[in-house]
């Protein structure tokens, strides 16, 4: 009998936290860089995202989301950058998108029809539209990836409950190289707005 996955994680959990493979994580829960970063749930950038950016565990807060996108200013990203910045100390915040983001070839015609492949009723589809959810728009990816993550970083710097001297900085990371590029850093966010 093959083994399930959650299986194999606690079996690894056991062995990780009775050999003491924890101590070298140890830290507070308050960001040492008082950095927050809203990144993409990419599996290549789970550790690379970190590495090239010289962060350690307790570094930074790390929001992920798919596509680095901050959709909604009342949503769930935006409230954990608040609770980063007014309760531990965050003073700067990085929205890092990357290049060859899945979100910026999704269709949601496909998630939906996806979706009624695997089972969801049209009803169902239906009830949520007439609710006033508009599936289409939610599951919409990011036509540009540079667009997205301006307008993410607008988002931020724009945002009624963001004090003055919190900076934010829109930024694209490779991949593979983990090579950054600064689309707009905070001085140029604070110019676009005037
Ligand atoms: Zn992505």
């Amino acid at each position: 009998m093959t083994m399930n996955l959650l299986d194999q994680i606690l079996e690894h959990n056991e062995y990780f936290v009775e050999n003491n493979l924890y101590e070298q994580y140890r830290t507070s829960r308050f960001p040492n860089k008082k950095l927050v970063v809203v990144s993409c749930m990419d599996t290549r950038l789970t550790e690379l995202l970190p590495a090239a950016m010289g962060l350690k565990n307790g570094d930074s807060k790390i929001i992920k989301t798919a596509g680095a996108v901050v959709s909604h200013p009342f949503g769930s990203v935006m409230r954990s950058i608040m609770v980063a910045i007014y309760e531990l100390g965050a003073q700067e915040i990085c929205v890092v998108g990357h290049h060859d983001c899945g979100m910026t070839s999704i269709d949601p015609n496909h998630t939906l029809q996806k979706m009624r492949d695997r089972g969801i009723s049209e009803n169902t589809i239906d009830t949520l539209g007439y609710a006033g959810i508009d599936l289409r728009h939610w599951l919409k990816g990011i036509s540009s990836l540079e667009e997205s993550v301006l307008e993410s970083a607008r988002v931020i710097r724009q945002h009624p409950l963001i004090p003055a001297d919190v900076r934010v900085h829109g930024l694209v990371i490779h991949p593979v190289t983990g090579r950054l590029e600064v689309l707009a850093g905070d001085y140029q966010l604070e110019t676009d707005l005037a």
